[in-house]
């Protein structure tokens, strides 16, 4: 696991930090196809390789949906459904692998190319996650080239 380093700032989101498990929790809502449940949320970042329980999972995904990051929703027997959030402010983000350092970015191209390709296909009522990982200027400055990290 990678936390944030020194001198680095802190990536944080809606003035929540983004820590490693959190953001193990927003790619793991990323992946998953719609709405999903607190144990398939748990399931997909254990998969992921997050040793994390399913107590641990409810307490991040109550974070991350004060901080607006995750939606929630019930279904027809009460149970919350969680999914990562994307409303009319398409507000996608780009998330540094290295200190955790979050960056909104404009989606509004891809969200078309997601709309047109549904509409081709029949498919209405579609939601698009987007979460581009990769290493801020400051880490991709300190990283050396070919060096594992
Ligand atoms: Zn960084």
């Amino acid at each position: 696991m990678r936390f944030g380093r020194d001198g680095s700032a802190p990536g944080e989101v809606n003035g929540v930090r983004l820590t490693a498990r959190r953001r193990a929790v927003l790619a793991a809502l990323a992946a998953l196809p719609g709405p999903a449940s607190a144990h398939a949320v748990h399931r997909r970042v254990r998969a992921d390789g997050e040793r994390i329980g399913l107590t641990g999972v409810y307490r991040l995904l109550a974070i991350l949906a004060d901080a607006g990051l995750a939606g929630v929703t019930k279904d027809g027997g009460g149970r919350h459904l969680f999914h990562l959030r994307d409303d009319s402010s398409h507000d996608h983000h780009l998330l540094c692998a290295g200190c955790g350092r979050a960056e909104r970015v404009d989606a509004g191209c891809v969200l078309g190319w997601a709309e047109s390709s549904a509409a081709a296909h029949g498919f209405r009522d579609v939601s698009v996650s987007i979460v581009l990982s990769g290493l801020c200027a400051g880490c991709g400055r300190t990283a050396e080239p070919g060096r594992s990290r």
